[in-house]
């Protein structure tokens, strides 16, 4: 057995060792699997979800970025076989010269189709177009009793369990994607900015049928002094569509769309561990709220300004600090609001500092039992580790959210009390049921589901009680 390796997510706050491998073929995987010892094996992607979902303490974790084979894109159906290893830069960069985007895209292009089909992840788009795993029209999936061939009508439980299932339910080795047809990589922007949440939250409420892509950026640090004179933080709305050929100006009609440029700035890996506090986080969200348009219509950007603007900086979770930094998201109904509100007042109250919060309006949601996107509100709020109130403050909005009827993203978590997760995913046991049948000796583990409890049931005396086994 190789060495253990230390590894984090995103958020840099509870790294632990385990054995990686690293697969070639989907052989691999299924022999990884085979042997898999007490402490179980999770597969990881671009580690870029913020908490613990790809990390096994003192297991094994299958790293699956060399299955990475992009196929051809069929020019009339828009499919296309990826392995579960490549990233969503890779496809991109592999179809856009002839006109096919992604169907859903997170905040950066820095995962894995296997890493996005774990999370199903969501989009600007969600409103209109679903997940990830919506537009995922079959998929090869190692589990430890034998490799399968699945899709939404061939075992539609197995599907969609994996879809949201932070891959506990097997280690997709292949996707066949449905990618999105489009004629430039230019969108058709409208920008607007509010002075409070009402007005955003209205405005998206009444408006975001009209666009495929939405999302408001909200200054929670603005939201105490605003709410004293009875607002609560402020706004900006950008909503956009793809631009067509005939909306470019002529000289750039007939040009392919253009891949995405390459990362241009590495953040550096040291830094001091306040640099992110109170004050410069309010003079950046200052700075950033005021150099937004009050209102401005069909600007032309390019679809990587619009849809990954952080992608540019390489490697920016350092610039936390070596504590780290965790991210906040949950989703409730559409009736719900006022937890968005209740949630960002209690922040600023907390005097808990957070960048730019990411809100977006949620459609129906997909099939899968852990699905995360469920009709309504999203927020997203990224804190840096430090305040003291900081872990008592978020499970106190825990306990908000769930009595809202809502849930927290397990694809951003590393703090939530297993208690709440079944009110909070109360279909978690079709999950269980489908982990019996395909993973009886429950080999499939990671530092999440021993965190969550989702393995309760499953345990077979196989955990020794080792829990975290970091620096
Ligand atoms: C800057 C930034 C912006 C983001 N924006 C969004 C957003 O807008 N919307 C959104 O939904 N998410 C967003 N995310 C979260 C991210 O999309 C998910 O966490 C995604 O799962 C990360 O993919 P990954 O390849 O890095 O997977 P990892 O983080 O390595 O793993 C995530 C989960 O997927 C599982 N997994 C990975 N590969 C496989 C495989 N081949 N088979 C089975 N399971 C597998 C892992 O076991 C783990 O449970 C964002 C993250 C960052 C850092």
């Amino acid at each position: 057995m190789p060495e253990r390796t230390l590894l984090c997510g995103w958020g840099r706050t509870a790294p632990t060792r385990a054995c990686v491998l690293a697969p070639e073929v989907a052989d691999d995987v299924q022999r990884a699997l085979a042997h898999a010892d007490a402490r179980g094996t999770v597969a990881r992607g671009l580690g870029r979800s913020y908490g613990d979902a790809a990390q096994c303490a003192g297991g094994v974790v299958l790293d699956m970025r060399s299955l990475a084979g992009i196929g051809d894109v069929d020019q009339v159906t828009g499919e296309v076989d990826v392995g579960a290893g490549a990233s969503l830069d890779s496809l991109v960069r592999a179809t856009l010269p002839s006109g096919w985007f992604l169907p859903v895209t997170p905040g950066t292009r820095q995962v894995t189709v296997g890493g996005a089909i774990a999370a199903d992840v969501h989009g600007k788009n969600h409103h209109v177009d679903g997940s990830f795993a919506q537009h995922v029209a079959g998929m090869t999936l190692a589990t430890p009793t034998g490799l399968r061939r699945i899709g939404p009508s061939s075992d539609p439980e197995l599907f969609w369990a994996t879809a949201g299932g932070m891959g506990l339910t097997g280690v997709v080795t292949e996707a066949r994607v449905q990618m999105l047809r489009v004629e430039t990589d230019q969108m058709l922007v409208d920008t607007d900015r509010f002075v409070d949440l009402d007005g955003v939250m209205a405005a998206m409420e009444h408006g975001d049928a009209d666009y495929r892509y939405s999302v408001a950026w909200v200054d929670c640090t603005a939201a105490l002094g605003a709410r004293r004179s009875g607002h609560t933080g402020r706004a900006v709305l950008t909503r956009a569509r793809h631009a067509a050929r005939d909306d470019l100006p002529p000289p750039d009609r007939h040009r392919a769309p253009s891949p995405p440029p390459s990362t241009w700035l590495r953040a550096p890996r040291r830094v001091p561990p306040h640099l992110l506090h109170t004050l410069s986080i309010a003079a950046f969200n200052e700075a950033w709220y005021r150099r937004a348009p009050r209102h401005r219509t069909t600007e032309l950007q390019s679809m990587w300004r619009f849809f990954h603007p952080l992608d540019g900086v390489a490697d920016w979770n350092h610039l936390y600090g070596p504590r780290g930094f965790l991210q906040y998201q949950f989703a409730v109904g559409p009736g719900e609001g006022a937890v968005v509100a209740a949630v960002i007042s209690e922040l600023a109250d907390r005097r808990i500092p957070s960048f730019l919060a990411v809100l977006k309006r949620f459609g129906p949601s997909a099939p899968g039992p852990l699905s995360f996107p469920v009709p309504g509100w999203t927020l997203a709020l990224d804190m840096p580790i430090g305040p003291p109130a900081l872990r008592a403050c978020l499970d106190g909005l825990d306990e908000a959210v769930a009595a809202a009827g809502g849930r927290v993203y397990l694809a951003k978590d590393a703090r939530l009390r297993p208690e709440l997760l079944d009110t909070m995913y109360p279909r978690i046991g079709e999950l269980r049921t489908v982990r019996r049948r395909v993973d009886p000796e429950g080999v499939l583990r990671s530092d999440l589901s021993r965190r969550l409890g989702l393995d309760r049931g499953l345990d077979r005396g196989l955990d020794r009680g080792l829990d975290r086994v970091g620096d």
